[in-house]
């Protein structure tokens, strides 16, 4: 059964390069979100025709959502006609932007080597043509499955993911009653399996002063100053403690088997001159600072607990310095998430991947989010896993692409994933 199911796979090896080769020219970029119907009514053609019923679903109001710029997700589904599980496949279709220093057109989808080169190459378009290619191999040869086989493409996962997976789970398409497992084919390599994602706590901190002549600065009070303390007691204390934080989730790469936390901008004092501005900056007190951080927290650790180290340092700063203000605002948070590793969805895809490749698979973490985020709080499902072709350094670069036979021996890992879980 197993090498029937390969061989169909790899009969369909032209079919799998040209449907890459098909997405990666529909220039899907966001911002702004281009494309995004386009992309979705090739899907879902494509699909009716392999026997799927599809739908396009516009994420109308959602964040992002325009007139000019709707955000279209596609969601195809093939029911077996026997009762039993649903497992779905979601990538994302949206991809980011070019950037410089490319020697490839970075829409032409050009195949070279065994790679096919091109923006979103390996994130995600490989990934969604892969599980497409698993999906039609495995209902030409099992049309009277157990249960259902879906397709989701869905919009924005590279900006947060609300017009796509968040709006279609608040819709009830990641409801436990109708989809059982999920897989997210995202370059995380063909041998490993990626259980979760560590935690996220954005906020803005802000100190506050008053303004006044530069020459007599003591007549004001510096913000800068005063958030020059909050990052000096950030280093003396906060970043030695968030190192003694370790995870035993099986988070890659090694460093971020701690807790991190990043400060991703600050601002204070005057705004920027325009650009061609010739002129001296005016002598004033700064009498605002700000910084964002972006604090990702272990699965061990509690998302209050988290917040509560931060005030905690504020409050240490405010009794040490007279007139001391400060506020904190939460921008965004993410609660850790790591299917178990017993799940079906876990041990069929393991089972699988020994199979076609003939090794054991690794587990892994993922630093960042991703739309498993939604699935598992808003749909609350637990069984979802990340698993698909490319190399994750790959993801965002100039000359992005994904091999050919990596895309092959994911597909048929998921076509036999398939077979596990909807053939008895
Ligand atoms: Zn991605």
């Amino acid at each position: 059964m197993t090498d029937q199911m390969l061989t169909e796979i790899a009969a369909r090896r032209d079919d799998l390069i040209a449907l890459t080769q098909d997405l990666i020219r529909i220039p899907t970029l966001n911002p702004p979100g281009h494309n995004y119907r386009e992309i979705c009514a090739y899907l879902a053609e494509r699909l009716a025709k392999s026997g799927f019923k599809v739908e396009m679903i516009r994420a109308e109001g959602a964040i992002g959502d325009s007139v000019k710029y709707p955000r279209w997700n596609m969601v195809a589904r093939h029911d077996g006609g026997a009762p039993g599980d649903c497992v779905h496949f979601n990538s994302h279709h949206d991809v980011v932007e070019v950037g410089h220093g490319w020697t490839k057109d970075p829409f032409g989808g050009e195949l070279e080597d065994g790679k096919i080169y091109g923006r979103g190459a390996c994130d995600m378009k490989g990934g969604l043509a892969a599980s497409i290619i698993a999906a039609e191999a495995f209902v030409h040869l099992y049309p009277d499955h157990k249960g259902a086989v879906e397709i989701s493409a869905t919009a924005d996962e590279e900006s947060g993911g609300y017009g796509g997976v968040a709006y279609l789970a608040e819709q009830g398409y990641f409801d436990p009653d109708r989809v059982q497992h999920v897989i997210i084919p995202e370059p995380l390599n063909k041998d490993r399996i990626c259980l979760g994602h560590r935690g996220v706590w954005w906020a803005e901190i802000e100190t506050k002063g008053r303004i006044a002549h530069g020459s007599m600065p003591f007549l004001g009070d510096s913000a800068i100053r005063h958030m020059s303390a909050v990052l000096a007691e950030m280093e003396a204390h906060l970043y030695p403690l968030l190192a003694t934080k370790r995870t035993d989730m099986p988070v890659v790469p090694e460093g971020a088997k701690q807790s991190t936390l990043n400060v991703n901008s600050i601002h204070g004092g005057e705004a920027e001159p325009e650009q061609g501005f010739t002129g001296f900056p005016a002598p004033c007190v700064a009498d605002r600072c700000r910084i964002v951080i972006d604090r990702r927290f272990l699965i061990e650790e509690d998302l209050g607990e988290v917040k509560a180290e931060v005030h905690r340092m504020m409050e240490k700063i405010k009794a040490e310095r007279p007139e001391f203000e400060y506020e904190i605002r939460d921008m965004h948070e993410v609660i850790p998430t790591m299917t178990d590793k017993n799940a079906p969805v876990v041990t069929s895809t393991a089972a699988a991947i020994e199979k076609v490749l003939g090794e054991q698979p690794s587990y892994v973490v993922s630093p960042g989010t991703y739309d498993q985020k939604h699935i598992d709080r808003i749909g609350r499902l637990k069984n979802c896993i990340a698993y698909g072709p490319g190399i994750l350094d790959l993801a965002h670069q100039p000359d992005e692409w994904v091999g050919v036979q990596d895309m092959q021996d994911s597909a048929g890992v998921m076509a036999l994933v398939l077979q596990e879980l909807l053939v008895s």
